[in-house]
């Protein structure tokens, strides 16, 4: 059914981009249209669950994400000073498919922007809506340089501060902060480090995930303190070494060969799943514009790519836009309220000081429960 369809889709990151495959695939004619002239995206490494590595199997790229990324048997949790405690329960979920790895972010966009351009997607940038009006057979857009056009479907893709979700969905909110900010360090790999590490028993969990044959990336949480202005560089190095201060094992390693040279990044966390309806019309979400959730499950771009497919499998099979946009919502809902559910459930066990048994234990069924299909 939706082969030949115009389908616009705002926002050319994880999910957007996930989703213009998969419909330039089933022979729609897509626009993919970003805010962002450049196309960049910032240069964080990203850890790939076992679902995620699914999707993008499913997507064809999972070769080019173990050729450019890391991959891992799973992940070894250890108490903060360095004490081996258990392995994650991680399982590998299909025949030749790895339980975990990662891959620098900047990596992984060009791999999805690569496959988008092979499959000669329209892609316009610096660009976004700045109106959408429904019509009973179709969108009219209007674009943020003053140009209209009609198109079948509009899938809004672009992110957790949505511009087409403050649009066309007014029964939806903003995410809410959770009081918990992650700090991230990418830098050269301990020569120890093989697979996935999480330290836990202290008030700030980290972990370092591999994301490229010598790369890895080091991830910490910390309560939220609210500020006037951002960290300056400095100030991201000093306070991030001053955090790590209390760790052994490969956390000590990384303390001690940090350098200001490293990419350092502090974010404060929020998260919401949004009410349903997650379509208004012919306008649709996916990814975080629609649940925006926490790294504590690396998740959240699993979540998006899975949405994409499903949201593109679900239209092939329909006979109506609008029952295909039904079928996608009643697959994902009841499963991203998981991620992020869970996501947030164990950021607040973290701030409550639970011991890290408990912590891991949730955080292990957590992601047990996603290997089920999607
Ligand atoms: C600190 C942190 C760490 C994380 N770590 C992990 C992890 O290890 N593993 C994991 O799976 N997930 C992780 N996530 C979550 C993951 O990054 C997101 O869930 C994922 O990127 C969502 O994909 P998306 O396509 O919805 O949004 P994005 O990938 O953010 O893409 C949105 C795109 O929309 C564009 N855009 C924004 N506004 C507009 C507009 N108005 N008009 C047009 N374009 C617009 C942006 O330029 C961008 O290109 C993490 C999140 C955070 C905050």
């Amino acid at each position: 059914m939706i082969s030949g369809k115009r389908i616009l889709i705002v926002g050319g990151g994880i999910g957007g981009m996930a989703a213009a495959i998969r419909f330039a695939e089933l022979g729609s004619k897509v626009t993919l249209i970003d805010i962002d002239p450049e196309w960049r995206v910032y240069g964080a490494g990203i850890t790939i669950t076992g679902p995620t590595l699914r999707a993008y199997r499913r997507l064809g790229l999972l070769d080019a994400i173990k050729e450019q990324g890391a991959i891992a048997k799973g992940s070894t949790i250890f108490r903060y000073d360095g004490l081996r405690l258990h392995e994650l329960d991680e399982p590998a979920l299909e025949e030749g498919l790895p339980a975990t790895g990662g891959i620098m972010r900047p990596k992984l966009h060009r791999i999805m922007q690569a496959r988008v351009k092979a499959l000669d997607i329209e892609v316009r940038l610096g660009l976004s809506v700045s109106a959408l009006d429904n019509q009973h057979d179709g969108v009219d857009v209007a674009f943020t340089d003053g140009a209209r056009e009609r198109f079948d479907l509009v899938v809004g893709a672009d992110s957790i501060y949505s511009g087409v979700r403050r649009i066309a969905f007014p029964h939806m909110g903003e995410a809410q902060p959770t009081g918990q900010g992650c700090w991230r360090l990418s830098i050269k790999r301990p020569p120890t480090l093989e697979s996935g590490e999480i330290y836990l028993g202290h008030q700030y969990p980290a972990g370092i995930n591999r994301c490229a044959q010598n790369m890895v990336y080091l991830w910490m949480l910390t309560p939220h303190e609210r500020r006037e202005q951002h960290f300056t560089d400095e100030e991201l190095f000093v306070r991030l070494q001053e955090n790590l201060a209390d760790f052994g094992g490969n956390i000590a390693w990384v303390r001690e060969n940090m350098t200001r040279d490293d990419w350092i990044n502090y974010r404060p966390l929020a998260a919401v799943l949004q009410p349903t309806p997650w379509y208004m019309g012919q306008i649709v979400l996916l990814g975080d514009a629609v649940h925006a959730t926490t790294p504590h499950m690396a998740s959240g771009a699993g979540m998006a790519v899975e949405s994409a497919l499903v949201l593109a499998d679900e239209l092939d099979k329909a006979d109506t836009i609008i029952a295909g946009l039904a079928a996608y919502q009643a697959r994902r809902f009841e499963r991203c309220r998981h991620v992020v559910e869970t996501s947030v459930k164990v950021g607040e066990m973290q701030l409550a000081g639970e011991p890290p048994e408990v912590v891991g234990g949730a955080l292990g069924a957590g992601l047990h429960r996603l290997a089920g299909e999607y």
